[in-house]
């Protein structure tokens, strides 16, 4: 599971909806791949912008790869090429192959197996 995918799924289950902090998901990895792939800055950059930074954030912080604070990102360092191979390294080849999301809000745990996560609720969750 990538960070994109990390970035988009929030806790399904009808009290968190409700809530509205059912996002972002808490990573607890287990096992995490570094999966080298071509850098492109402005494939890279047209990601990045399209990601909510919290969950950025999140994502470095769980995976102890935290090197910025992605909602401080102003545009000097933007100019840095640096900077974009560290985001590359994050949303292209960084992969949780086994792990599990935990809900922040109902403390749920989904299982990622084989780098998919298992988001299937149960009858009385719905
Ligand atoms: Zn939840």
């Amino acid at each position: 599971m990538k960070a994109i995918t990390h970035n988009i799924l929030i806790c399904n289950i009808k009290k968190c909806e409700e809530s509205k902090k059912n996002y972002p998901f808490i990573i607890i990895a287990n096992k995490v791949e570094n999966k080298p792939s071509e850098f492109n800055i402005d494939l890279t950059k047209k990601i990045y912008e399209s990601l909510d930074k919290e969950g950025l954030n999140q994502f470095c912080k769980d995976l102890n790869l935290v090197k910025y604070d992605f909602t401080k990102i102003d545009d000097k360092i933007k100019q840095e090429k640096e900077f974009w191979e560290y985001v590359h390294k994050i949303i292209d080849e960084t992969l949780i192959i086994e792990g599990k999301l935990k809900c922040p809000n109902c403390q749920r745990e989904f299982p990622i197996t084989n780098g998919i996560a298992d988001m299937v609720l149960r009858d009385d969750e719905m």
